[in-house]
């Protein structure tokens, strides 16, 4: 078999079976976290169980880079096609969302951040029509967040992330958790840079009515089971009350927290990746004659 097609085929099942046994990472929603530490950390969550596979990926790459071209393979394109066709279904369907999510038509969501390279914010006429001057502003401010940390194409990979861990429902769970963190977070951001929260709540708010106004679905199932592939102001409406209570109590002294933490683990994958890279080199064919009965 083409040493390539062969590659493709154990990263699937390799890489899928390396995913299970984590996609049980804990959500750990009800931490006690500024907003803006617990989005970073309901971030990094949503990406802890695609570290083995992506070790297992690095690994085969490494084994790859000896191995000839073509390669021997005892087992058969077709045995191992079908070995790994349930994770290459789930694969396929998580590329096909995010895909279909970039697109479709966009919703209109009253205030929104849209663009994975470069977010703009997007206003809708009949909405700006029924709000002040300065909700206008606390809306703007709260987008202007979205747009700064790029948060479209974030919540496009953090969908895409979840998706990949289908039907298991911890993923939607880390997910759910992350979106509602993200809001809050964006909201201290706005009242940081000098937005007042009664009036950020008041955006909200009108929002939702705005929403209720255009369409028969109530704004909380336009968020189920749709692909996202932009930040909106109302963001998740289940949370909407705790949301706008927090919006009418003052700003938290440090609403930033800390971030050294975040950046440091992120940092680790690096070194992790390349040592798997070198093992798979030194290692990997020893290990894939015990696993599968290869030879080169
Ligand atoms: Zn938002």
């Amino acid at each position: 078999m083409e040493r390539e097609s062969l590659l493709l085929l154990l990263m699937t099942l390799l890489g899928g079976l390396a995913l299970q046994p984590f996609v049980w990472w804990p959500f750990g929603g009800a931490a006690k976290l500024a907003p803006m530490q617990l989005e970073r950390r309901s971030w990094r969550r949503l990406w802890y169980p695609l570290v083995p596979p992506l070790l297992v990926a690095a690994w085969l790459c490494g084994w790859a880079l000896r191995e000839p071209d073509p390669v021997s393979d005892p087992l058969g394109r077709w045995v191992l096609g079908a070995a790994c066709a349930p994770f290459g279904l789930i694969f396929a369907r998580a590329a096909g969302r995010a895909v279909w999510s970039l697109l479709r038509d966009p919703i209109d969501c009253g205030v929104s951040t849209v663009g994975l390279i470069q977010p703009q914010v997007v206003f809708s006429p009949f909405l700006a029509k029924r709000l002040d001057d300065g909700v206008i502003r606390a809306a703007l401010a709260h987008e202007r967040a979205h747009a700064i940390h790029r948060d479209p194409l974030r919540i496009w990979l953090a969908q895409l992330v979840t998706d990949l861990q289908w039907p298991w429902p911890w993923a939607a769970k880390r997910l759910e958790v992350w979106l509602e963190a993200l809001e809050l977070a964006r909201d201290d951001e706005a009242r940081a840079e000098g937005a007042d929260g009664a009036d950020l709540a008041a955006a909200v708010l009108e929002s939702v009515r705005y929403l209720e106004r255009i369409t028969t679905v109530p704004p909380d199932m336009r968020l189920t089971g749709t692909q996202l592939a932009h930040a909106r102001l109302i963001g998740d409406a289940g949370a909407l009350r705790k949301r706008v209570s927090r919006l009418l109590t003052p700003l938290p002294q440090d609403p930033c927290g800390s971030s050294a933490g975040a950046e440091r683990a992120g940092l680790l994958l690096i070194p992790l990746l390349l040592t798997a890279l070198v093992l798979g080199t030194v290692y990997g064919e020893r290990v894939m004659r015990l696993l599968l009965g290869m030879t080169s």
